[in-house]
C-alpha cells in the first residue's frame, strides 16, 4: 500500500505569535488536521476547510494514536504542543505510539519541529540564569514516583547545576513546588537566586525573583516555570528595572 499521509508534531511556543517559528506557521497553514489540546489549538489561525481534533490535556497517548491513524489514512497532520514539542510534550508520544502501534505506521512520513520552549522564554525575561550547564526536571509525578524527582534535586544540587523546574503545580495544591523547595533549601545555599516565571509572553505575566530561603512554593500555578541557581548564579540589582540574573561562564568544583 502507497501511505501518501504525513504528520508533524510542531511546538508553537510559550504564547505571542512572534515566538511561533516560521516553519511551525507554515506547517499550521499546510495541514488538513490539526490534533491538540484545546487552549492550544486556540492560539492558531483557522482556515476553511481544516478539521482541529481538540482533546483533553491528559490524553497524550490516544490522540498521537489518532493522528497516526489519520495520517495513515492519507491526511496532512499536525500534532500541537506548547513550547517545544520534545519537551515533556506530545513528540514522545507519538513515538511511543508508533513503537507499539501496527506496522503501517512505521512507514509514514513523521517530522518534529521545534519551538520556543518555556525554559528559554523565562530565562530570556532575566538574564542569563542557563548561561552554563544546567539540568531540566519536570515536577510532576503523574508518570514517575516523587521519590526519583527528590533523587535528582539532589544529584543536580551535588553537581551545582543551575536547574529549570517545568510542571511545579501537578501534584495537589502546588504541594509539588513546596516540597522541592525543601529539599533545594537542604542542598543549596540560601541566597540562591530563584526566577518564579508565570505566563510568560501572555498578558498575565509575572516574575519573581527571590532568595531560596524566601521560596515556599506560593505565587506558583500551573503556568509557572521556575529557575533556580548555581553557587554560580549572580543577582546584579538596578535602578528602576529588574534585576539581571545569570550564571558566570566559569564554574569550580563544588565544595
Ligand atoms: N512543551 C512545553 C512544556 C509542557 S509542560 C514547553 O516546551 O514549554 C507544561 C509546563 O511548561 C508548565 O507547567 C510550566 O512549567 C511550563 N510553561 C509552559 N508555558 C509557559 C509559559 N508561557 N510561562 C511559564 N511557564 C510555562
Amino acid at each position: 500500500m502507497l501511505v501518501t499521509g504525513r504528520l508533524t508534531v510542531i511546538g508553537i511556543g510559550p504564547g505571542p505569535e512572534a515566538w511561533v517559528t516560521p516553519a511551525v506557521a507554515s506547517v499550521v497553514t499546510d495541514a488538513a488536521e490539526l490534533f491538540g489540546y484545546g487552549p492550544y489549538l486556540d492560539r492558531l489561525p483557522g482556515r476553511p476547510g481544516q478539521v482541529r481534533h481538540a482533546t483533553d490535556n491528559r490524553e497524550e497517548l490516544s490522540r498521537a494514536e489518532a493522528a497516526l491513524a489519520a495520517a495513515a489514512s492519507g491526511a496532512r497532520v499536525a500534532v500541537v504542543s506548547g513550547g517545544d514539542p520534545g519537551v515533556f510534550a506530545m513528540a514522545s508520544a507519538v513515538c511511543e505510539a508508533v513503537g507499539k502501534g501496527p506496522a503501517a505506521w512505521r512507514a509514514l512520513d513523521i517530522g518534529f519541529e521545534p519551538g520556543v520552549t518555556a525554559m528559554l522564554a523565562a530565562a530570556a525575561r532575566v538574564g542569563a540564569p542557563l548561561g552554563s550547564d544546567f539540568a531540566v526536571i519536570s515536577l510532576s509525578d503523574n508518570l514517575k514516583p516523587w521519590a526519583l524527582i527528590e533523587r535528582r534535586l539532589r544529584l543536580m544540587s551535588e553537581a551545582d547545576m543551575a536547574l529549570a523546574l517545568y510542571n511545579p503545580a501537578s501534584r495537589a495544591r502546588g504541594a509539588g513546588a513546596k516540597q522541592a523547595f525543601a529539599v533545594l533549601k537542604d542542598c543549596r545555599s540560601a541566597d540562591t537566586p530563584v526566577v518564579m516565571a508565570t505566563a510568560v509572553g501572555r498578558s498575565q505575566e509575572r516574575i519573581v525573583i527571590q532568595p531560596l530561603a524566601d521560596c515556599d512554593g506560593s505565587g506558583i500555578d500551573m503556568r509557572t516555570l521556575i529557575l533556580v541557581g548555581s553557587s554560580a548564579t549572580r543577582l546584579i540589582d538596578r535602578p528602576g528595572r529588574t534585576p539581571l540574573v545569570y550564571t558566570e561562564r566559569f564554574a569550580r568544583m563544588p565544595r
